[in-house]
């Protein structure tokens, strides 16, 4: 990862002329509310300092050219165009789909072409968020560059948007809220029924806290399909149920009893205690005991091994291990089956804790997990 003044050299060598500006926009890590995006309820994501990094110059002749440090094929394109997805781009140059996509439907709202060199410190598809960023990098970049204002709770839409159609993934609003609404110190909760969102107080450090994010280093082998089948397992609940949403059940022992399948009762069981925890989080948060969170990660790692049956077992080893180093609790992240663990810790412990968790690794063979330090950082922003 190169500074904004190194990139912004690198593209006058690439494209004989000095970029208009450079802009940044940060993955995310959700500290709670794990699976209940897709059930309308709520999630608590921060902003990381790690990010997608933006060079960039205004074109007129409808074209957009998206060059990559982190990808061997350079692309142009027409702004004017149908889905990406549909027009079945090789493999050497899928990445492109994210920042033309957006380009793409920005168009619709008065932006045009550009030129772009982009750069990130962000590990892709390790489930911090690193095609929100380019997203969002992107998007801030248009905007500004064709002088087109669009507040950042649309502009989120509108890049999960070019994700959806685009690209051709149905996530969700999580990324890119998160992405262009995060500040620094806090945390963002985001009701995805609704869209709307709020700050909330985050800053471990200030309570002599560590968050960790553990890369357990294994694969997510079957997270595609079971993802699926959770969502199914999901709107069939709902439907018996007679909601629109899980997020709509208010009565959860009632629900259980009305549920005949023990698996749907568990499904139910985490959705709508994870978004209770959310809350209690939140509430935690705004009194300032930070500490007390561990509490929550701990029930929501519980609850997503139990009763969502989505935990896999490098997630469980770090927890317990993390958890008897003395750490205040801990829980996997993402859709499950692989991917990376959040712990918190008293930052005098952190040492302690990342040695525990590499001892047990190793005592199973497995490979040593990586170590991220995660301080809530500020949303996509312009750097020059
Ligand atoms: P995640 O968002 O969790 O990192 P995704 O699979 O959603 O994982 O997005 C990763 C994809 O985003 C990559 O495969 C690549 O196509 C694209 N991408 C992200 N960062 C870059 C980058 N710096 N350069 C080129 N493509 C990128
Ligand atoms: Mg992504």
């Amino acid at each position: 990862m190169t500074g904004p003044h190194v990139l912004a050299e690198e593209f006058t060598a690439v494209f004989g002329r000095a970029p208009d500006g450079v802009w940044r926009a940060p993955g995310r890590v959700n500290l709670i509310g794990e699976h209940t995006d897709y059930n309308d309820g709520l999630v608590l994501p921060f902003a990381l300092p790690l990010g997608v990094s933006v060079a960039a110059a205004r074109r007129d002749d409808g074209v957009i050219e998206v060059r990559s440090r982190q990808a061997a094929t350079p692309v142009t394109a027409p702004v004017d165009g149908g889905p990406v997805v549909v027009e079945g781009w090789p493999a050497d140059r899928a990445w492109a789909a994210y920042p033309v996509g957006v380009a793409r439907v920005l168009r619709e709202h008065g932006t045009g072409g550009a030129s772009l060199l982009i750069d990130s410190d962000l590990p892709q598809g390790a489930g911090l968020s690193s095609s929100a960023a380019l997203e969002c990098a992107t998007a801030l970049a248009l905007c500004d560059l064709h002088g087109v204002e669009i507040d950042r709770p649309a502009l989120a839409r509108l890049a999960q948007r070019a994700e959806n159609e685009q690209v051709g993934v149905p996530c969700g609003l999580m990324d890119q809220a998160a992405s262009l609404l995060c500040t620094e110190g806090r945390a963002l909760m985001l009701d995805c029924r609704t869209g709307l969102s709020s700050q909330v107080p985050f800053a471990p450090a200030e309570s002599g806290l560590t968050l960790l994010v553990v890369d357990t280093r294994a694969a997510h082998a079957l997270a595609g399909g079971e993802y699926a089948r959770r969502r199914a397992e999901c709107e069939r609940a709902a439907s018996l149920l007679g909601v629109d949403a899980l997020r709509d059940v208010t009565d959860l022992a009632g629900a259980l009893q009305k549920l005949p399948d023990p698996v749907l009762r568990r499904r139910v069981q985490h959705v709508v205690t994870e978004n209770h925890r959310v809350e209690a989080t939140v509430g935690l948060l705004r009194a300032g005991a930070v500490a007390e969170l561990g509490a929550m990660l701990n029930a929501s790692h519980l609850s997503l091994r139990d009763q969502y049956e989505v935990s896999w077992p490098e997630a469980d080893r770090a927890v317990n291990a993390a958890l008897r180093a003395g750490a205040r609790g801990g829980r996997m992240i993402g859709g499950g089956f692989g991917g990376s663990v959040i712990v918190l810790t008293a930052a005098d412990r952190a040492d302690r804790v990342r040695d525990a968790i590499t001892t047990a690794y190793e005592d199973q063979g497995w490979p040593h997990p990586s170590f991220l330090e995660a301080t809530p950082s500020q949303g996509a922003h312009r750097l020059t």
